[in-house]
């Protein structure tokens, strides 16, 4: 299937001539969409509640979109707690899912009466000696261990990865955290990432039904809820079929009646922690050609690089490109690719490419290009290597105009955390008088 992006050539042309690139620009009607899809997908259990992971977007005025669905939030550190309480998201709307906890941050789950998922069972004693006494709702994060394998292959090596209990602790938990008052229970497993397939969710939740029925029967607790955490991914590629969330509700809702149902416990709660699915394809990076350099490859330099847009340099993932063109130009995003190029920018760093070898139609100095689905794991990862700042992001409403949602960092951002020493004051003293 093709991909295309979510504005026409004029529109980002209007839009650049708004905003300097190079920035993330948002999708509302997009996220708005899916949504109601995801709701609607999960409508069949009446306590569904998607909690976005806030890790993969924690832009306010975006999470405040989802949250006018009921959507809750999942964060992993103090600063993704604080966010949410400020949007007034707290209780049980806050999944508090993190590894390796510092106590500030159990401390202020706590406080904002969250939920917390207990990553590691000695997590429960640390959490009653730095937060207080255990919540009446608590949640406990699985790990099988072994390789993840559905019909189709492998989908990931959970025996590898760091996160949850084993499943003889989660059981030692459940009755540790009894005996401490607890009296509703969650189970949690996110056992394979970005996967692109309808039957991820439906394998998994069989597999946490299975073991909920299990738990009930050895420890006697009652079970409220099953969170089947992130995974749902996105077609970054073009030739990729995209999941079908109404499959994937259905496959759970199977898997619902055929183990839980006769099991007598209809009245657990479906849990999701999507972030990628929920944002992903309803961001986009839009840069400009600036520099082209023939030597052994012909490069494209662009004025983005990867502190806007790590994923192709850490993890080398693919994100696809459209050339746009610009103003008075041709409309290239529909032109056939007749050139091979390497998207570069300009960090000290040879990873910092956006594509390698990628074949696109020919690119102009001044040319726009857009970088697809960067709404989820995109600015979010941004960083500051060579002192690059990160970018603005920039919300095209469903009617048509631009909001800005959050401003590009200045140089002042990058020097503040100098104030403590004589050179750092005197930057930001020299930045202050030039800007007045
Ligand atoms: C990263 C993460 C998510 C979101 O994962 P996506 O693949 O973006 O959907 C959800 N829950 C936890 C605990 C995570 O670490």
């Amino acid at each position: 299937m093709p991909k295309y992006p979510f504005v026409t050539k004029d529109q980002v042309v209007e839009i650049a001539e708004q905003f300097p690139t190079p920035f993330h620009l948002y999708d509302e009607a997009g996220i708005r969409r899916n949504m109601e899809a995801v709701r609607d997908a999960f409508a069949w259990n009446p306590g569904f509640k998607e909690y976005f992971a806030v890790k993969a977007n924690p832009n306010p005025r975006l999470i405040s979109i989802l949250h006018e669905y009921g959507c809750g939030c999942d964060c992993s550190s103090d600063t993704e707690l604080m966010l949410a309480d400020a949007l007034g998201i707290h209780g049980h709307d806050i999944m508090f899912s993190s590894n390796d906890t510092p106590a500030d941050d159990f401390r202020l789950a706590r406080k904002l009466g969250a939920i917390v998922n207990f990553d590691d069972i000695t997590h429960i004693e640390f959490f009653e000696r730095v937060a207080g006494p255990i919540p009446e709702t608590v949640s406990c994060r699985f790990n099988p261990g072994g390789l993840f394998q559905l019909a189709n292959g492998i989908m990931d090596n959970p025996g590898d990865s760091k996160y949850g209990m084993t499943r003889e602790q989660l059981g030692e938990a459940f009755r540790m955290l009894a005996d401490r008052g607890a009296k509703t229970f969650g189970i949690h497993a996110f056992l394979a990432s970005n996967t692109v397939t309808n039957e991820y969710y439906p394998a998994l939740a069989r597999i946490l039904f299975t073991l909920a029925v299990d738990l009930a029967n050895e420890t006697d607790v009652h079970i409220g809820f099953i969170n089947l955490s992130g995974g749902v991914g996105i077609p970054y590629r073009p030739d990729q079929e995209p999941n079908d969330i109404r499959a994937i509700g259905e496959g759970v809702r199977q898997a619902y009646e055929e183990v839980l149902a006769p099991a007598g416990m209809n009245d657990i709660k479906i849990f999701a922690e999507m972030g990628r699915f929920m944002m992903g394809p309803y961001g986009c990076l839009v840069t400009r050609a600036i520099h082209e350099k023939h030597i052994y490859k012909e490069y494209i330099g662009v004025d983005a690089n990867a502190v806007n847009l790590i994923r192709p340099a850490m993890y080398g993932a693919y994100h696809h490109i459209t050339v746009m063109g610009q103003a008075g130009g041709p409309d290239k995003s529909r032109m056939p690719a007749t050139r091979t190029y390497d998207i570069a920018g300009n960090l000290c760093e040879n990873n910092d490419k956006f594509a390698i070898d990628r074949e696109l139609p020919e690119i102009d100095m001044g040319d726009l290009l857009i970088i697809h689905d960067t709404g989820a794991h995109g600015h979010s990862m941004g960083y500051n290597y060579n002192g690059r700042l990160r970018s603005a992001e920039v919300l095209l409403r469903e009617d048509g105009t631009c909001e800005l949602i959050r401003r590009a960092e200045t140089p002042a951002d990058y020097f503040a955390t100098l104030d403590v020493t004589p050179t750092g004051r005197t930057l930001l003293a020299q930045l202050t008088r030039k800007e007045s």
